[in-house]
């Protein structure tokens, strides 16, 4: 018979007092701890792990980390699965120095009461000249939501335009939750003016234009531009999902907020961790009655911007610098091959041609020529392993390390990562 696998489960007060598990249990609340250890009991209980692997257990449960940072070595600019955007120095600092207590909505001067978000609202209007007022809330889609309904009654959108933004969210199937059910308009390749202008009715509220971030209508297809739909007697809102404040000569093809205005749109929105590489955030842009009208709808205080996003957008909207997402975008083959040939001599690797992307939300299609260092599949599996966490992108049976989206100060850590990987 074998042994009553709970008489074998070491006793709480020795798991406690093991001198590894009090190092990790530092400055950990007394019932995270105790909960973690309770857990990793149960699991010697049920047989699913040896009673010599208790402590192990505890102390890496207890080290391990919600969201460790990592080295995205994907060449995906905007990631979304590893917090898209990273943010420039300024924004950082700023998020530091108002991460006590800060006047987010109180007039120093005066000392009242003041305008919540003012400061960053003007940083966008100097930015993008055109805009009236300017809103700015927790995402992309809180601010597409508060700008169609500023505009009461029906809206019109493109059935090729009808976008799944991921996770299985749809953005259509968000305005409906909020009572603003979406008219279909046109087919699913080709739409019209004149579809839209036959479907608009007295209880129209707004024509919704929404760029189509993640994926390519081609072949026989067309779409109205807005010019034609500012014509149209109904106000404009065009969702520009990654939130280009001005036309980008690298990516023709992605819409911007000064054109969309300029063009007659009634109101621009558009995420702020995408292409305009802030925090994660959202703008309602354009006229000011019905930006106004946003600020003011009821639903708008469950949409609110915390501070830590008021101050970290404001200041990557003010640097002189761009942001790094910018600067990621605009490096050449010329920047990345020397850094490649030094992590080459440390680690090894092949020298291949690699092509890099924009990523979650923006410049469908668009490739950005890249080079990356090549090594067995299996290395992808001992980066992530590995400190820091390096995570690289694998194609064709292999790992690719691409150093595009690698801050330059990071190679020497990643030369050694890649080292201990290639090793293992
Ligand atoms: C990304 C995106 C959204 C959603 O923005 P979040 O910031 O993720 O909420 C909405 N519309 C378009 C076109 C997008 O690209």
């Amino acid at each position: 018979m074998s042994e009553d696998p709970r008489r074998r489960v070491p006793a709480t007060d020795a798991v406690l007092s093991n001198s590894r598990v009090i190092g990790a249990a530092l400055g950990l609340h007394a019932r995270i701890v105790a909960a973690t250890v309770r857990r990793v009991q149960q699991r010697v209980r049920v047989g699913g792990l040896a009673p010599d692997g208790v402590i192990e257990e505890v102390v890496s449960a207890l080290s391990a980390r919600e969201s460790p940072p990592v080295l995205n070595a994907t060449g995906v600019i905007v990631h979304t699965n590893l917090g898209r955007s990273p943010l420039g120095d300024g924004a950082r600092q700023a998020l530091e120095d108002v991460s006590g207590y800060a006047a987010v909505e109180y007039a120093v001067g005066s000392g009242s009461r003041g305008p919540r978000g003012s400061t960053v609202s003007q940083d966008l209007l100097d930015r993008v000249p055109g805009a009236e007022d300017a809103l700015v809330v927790n995402n992309g889609a809180a601010a597409l939501l508060l700008a169609v309904l500023a505009l009461p009654g029906e809206v019109l959108l493109a059935r090729g335009e009808m976008v799944e933004i991921g996770d299985g969210f749809r953005l259509h199937e968000m305005m409906a939750g909020a009572g603003r059910p979406v008219s279909e308009v046109g087919a699913a390749n080709r739409v019209h003016v004149r579809d839209y202008a036959a479907a608009i009715t007295e209880d129209t509220g707004c024509v919704l234009k929404v760029h189509p971030s993640n994926y390519r209508l081609q072949g026989y297809t067309s779409t109205v531009g807005v010019p034609e739909l500012a014509a149209l007697e109904v106000p404009v809102v065009i969702d520009l999902g990654s939130g280009l404040l001005e036309p980008h000569s690298a990516l023709p093809d992605e819409p911007d907020a000064r054109t969309a205005l300029a063009q007659g749109a009634a109101l621009v929105t558009f995420s702020t961790d995408k292409l305009l590489g802030g925090p994660q955030g959202g703008v309602v842009l354009g006229r000011a009655d019905l930006v106004q009208r946003a600020r003011r709808h009821p639903l708008a205080r469950a949409m609110r911007a915390d501070k830590l996003t008021l101050v970290s957008l404001s200041a990557t909207l003010r640097s002189a610098q761009e942001p790094p997402t910018q600067q990621m975008l605009a490096l050449g083959i010329s920047d990345l091959e020397p850094r490649l040939i030094r992590l080459r001599d440390v680690a090894g690797g092949e020298l291949v041609e690699a092509d890099s992307v924009i990523g979650g939300g923006g410049a469908p299609g668009v490739v950005i020529p890249s080079l990356a260092l090549a090594f067995p599949e299996v290395v992808a599996r001992h980066l992530r392993h590995g400190l820091p966490v390096v995570i690289a992108r694998v194609h064709r049976g292999r790992c690719l390390v691409d150093l595009r989206c690698i801050p330059e100060h990071e190679d020497r850590a990643l030369a050694a990562a890649l080292k201990s990987a290639v090793a293992l």
